[in-house]
């Protein structure tokens, strides 16, 4: 699942989940699915130029919204109203080198943290619900309802009205594999989504990668 609203308060609440497939058949997904999106972008290219050639304006313009949105930048639903802190609790499953390496991550594309604390919470902020000003990584409890295929998921508060982010929680299963800290950061940072192939932000761990296309902070 991507994302999903409360309409009802002033905030909206965004929660994701990253689905995987075994380690075993991904290398052979990922090369039928890069094959068949260059297969498709082809086609599809090929098909708008005799479009054009034609002069069809109106079918050319249907046939172009079928591509997938793989041209588009990642969405990005809100900012930060004050550089957030991120705390990584004292259960949470990641080294403090995989924690400053998700963080020089996202800090090499523009984007600003006021300060990490590894396993250090004098304020207990990660007790707290709602954790204004900080991005609290946790270890995923025995009680969350976290669906069996995901690795991790990440709830994060935005307000409506000024389209900030107030807080964000991230929560990683144990085995926590490559990319998929710093995908849950973007997450805490407002993007969403974004189905790309080798994508950091793509929906599913097995498709996903380094590539930070759109994920610049302007
Ligand atoms: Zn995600």
């Amino acid at each position: 699942m991507d994302a999903g609203s409360i309409p009802a308060t002033s905030t909206k609440y965004i929660m994701h989940v990253l689905h995987i497939l075994s380690d075993a058949i991904k290398p052979l997904i990922m090369t039928i699915a890069g094959v068949l999106s260059t297969i498709s972008l082809i086609a599809v290219a090929i098909f708008m130029l005799c479009l054009s050639s034609e002069s069809i304006a109106s079918d050319y313009q249907s046939n172009y919204e079928v591509l997938p949105a793989v041209n588009k930048s990642p969405i990005r639903v809100g900012t930060w109203a004050l550089t957030p802190t991120v705390i990584v609790c004292d259960h949470a499953p990641v080294s403090k080198h995989q924690v400053l390496k998700a963080i020089t991550y996202w800090k090499d594309l523009g984007h600003r943290f006021y300060s990490t604390q590894y396993k250090h919470d004098p304020l207990n902020k990660c007790r707290n619900s709602m954790p204004i000003g900080y991005v609290v990584i946790h270890l995923v409890s025995n009680t969350s309802k976290m669906e069996e295929t995901s690795l991790a998921e990440t709830h994060f508060f935005v307000n409506n009205d000024s389209g900030r982010i107030e807080w964000a929680k991230i929560y990683l299963k144990s085995d926590v594999r490559e990319t998929v800290l710093e995908h849950e950061i973007g997450h805490a940072l407002g993007y969403l989504h974004h189905d790309k192939i080798n994508h950091m932000m793509n929906s599913k761990w097995m498709y996903g990668g380094w590539d930070s296309d759109g994920l610049k902070n302007n």
